[in-house]
């Protein structure tokens, strides 16, 4: 487990301090109101934690892509209600992220306030990682609290940058990320499945490059099993597939095999001429008698029912991607009886759980299995990379 500071790790008295937090209110948003408040319920332990020890907390959030550009659609003071309301404290806006703005803030607040700095991306130095701008940030600050793994990927002003200059600590999401992610994969209890589905192998060559010498279960599902079948020279009809990455295929499947990784591919599926919900010519059928006309959309009964076999021998799980087109019926059975037999082992203590990723948390949640899980990591790109074994800058940047 690599070595980095927490909240535990903080100095006793913080009365008056400044904390620069940096959390993820990057929030979905339908109808200019955030749809989901997942990730301001996931930063408000850490957040509450600091502002009852008496810290000036002043939160450093990107919202949307503005491109180094003020963008009144972008400003963070559009989810400044939501954060309040699970906060269950008033949050004071700041129109800035450094200078006398912030500096008059400041001296308006009392120990235990708690400050929203505005969009981090609307100033081209925080993408930059700019030096004066990380500057002009951390000298309003005492510390740094890094909560947002979600953004741990990017070498940002605010995800990378102040750590260098601040006292850095992970905050408590991160460090529960941090935690279920080394025991998923940084030191897992073997045997370990990894399941990989989703659309294309082309968004995910190097996680599987990197699993194949990590675990002992390789599941592909999924788009992703189509472009597999077809390198094994198996007919897949109109199935959606990257026949340009035959090769790639082939020898992520011989590095499986030096390994002593499975790679378990579907024998069964379940295939339409349509992609529709419940569509009339929908059928199951073995992965050899795919007709020219048709497309697999899931993996099949039997499929399933071996790879819940499988999961049953193993101790740890760690997944991404869905095995099937899960959005449109029914073509997230398999994922959904994959996703619950993996909740059920969970919970009778044979199986470490940890899956990752917009479409799994969606798929799980479909399954109503989010909570029995052992983590959901709803992050996106920082959760593929760590699956690719790769350092995230906002984590190194939190091991000095
Ligand atoms: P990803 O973002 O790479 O994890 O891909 C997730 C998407 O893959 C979801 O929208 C699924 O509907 C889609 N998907 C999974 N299996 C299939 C399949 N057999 N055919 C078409 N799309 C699929």
């Amino acid at each position: 487990m690599p070595v980095f500071k927490t909240l535990d790790d903080l100095p006793a008295d913080l009365a008056g301090k400044v904390a620069l937090v940096r959390v993820d209110l990057n929030l979905p948003m339908s109808e200019g109101r955030a749809s989901d408040l997942t990730r301001v319920e996931a930063v408000a332990p850490t957040i509450l934690e600091l502002a009852d020890a008496g810290a000036k907390v002043l939160l450093l959030a990107h919202f949307g892509r503005p491109q180094g550009q003020r963008h009144s659609t972008m400003s963070v003071s559009l989810v400044q209600g939501d954060v309040e309301k699970v906060l269950g404290r008033e949050v004071m806006f700041i129109s800035e992220v450094a200078g006398p703005v912030v500096d008059q803030s400041l001296g308006i607040m009392r120990p235990g306030d708690i400050g929203l700095l505005e969009n981090t991306r609307f100033w081209p130095g925080e993408e930059a990682n700019d030096s004066d701008f990380v500057r002009a940030i951390a000298a309003h600050g005492d510390l740094y609290v890094n909560d947002a793994f979600s953004a741990a990927h990017r070498a940002h002003a605010s995800t990378e940058g102040l750590a260098h200059l601040l006292p850095a600590y992970a905050g408590r999401a991160m460090q529960a990320e941090l935690e279920a992610l080394d025991r998923a994969l940084g030191n897992p209890e073997p045997p370990v499945c990894a399941v990989v589905g989703g659309a294309k192998v082309s968004t995910k060559l190097d996680v599987l490059g990197h699993l194949v010498g990590k675990v002992q279960h390789l599941v592909i599902g999924g788009g992703m099993a189509n472009t597999f079948l077809a390198a094994r020279g198996v007919a897949i009809g109109k199935s959606l597939a990257e026949h340009e990455l035959a090769g790639q295929a082939g020898e992520i499947m011989e590095a499986a095999d030096r390994a002593d990784c499975t790679v378990h591919l579907p024998y069964d599926v379940v295939v339409s001429k349509e992609f529709a919900a419940n569509p009339a010519s929908m059928r199951t059928c073995h992965v050899h008698d795919v007709g020219a006309d048709e497309m697999i959309l899931d993996i099949g009964p039997q499929a399933t029912e071996a790879l819940a076999d499988v999961l049953k021998t193993c101790r740890t799980l760690v997944w991404n991607g869905p095995l099937g087109a899960f959005e449109t019926p029914p073509f997230e059975v398999a994922t959904v009886s994959l996703a619950r037999t993996a909740a059920a082992l969970t919970k009778e203590g044979s199986l470490v759980s940890v899956a990752g990723g917009g479409d799994t948390v969606a798929a799980l949640a479909m399954a109503g299995v989010v909570e029995d899980f052992t983590f959901v990591s709803t992050a996106g790109g920082a959760f593929l990379e760590w699956m690719e074994g790769k350092e995230l800058p906002g984590v190194a940047a939190l091991r000095r």
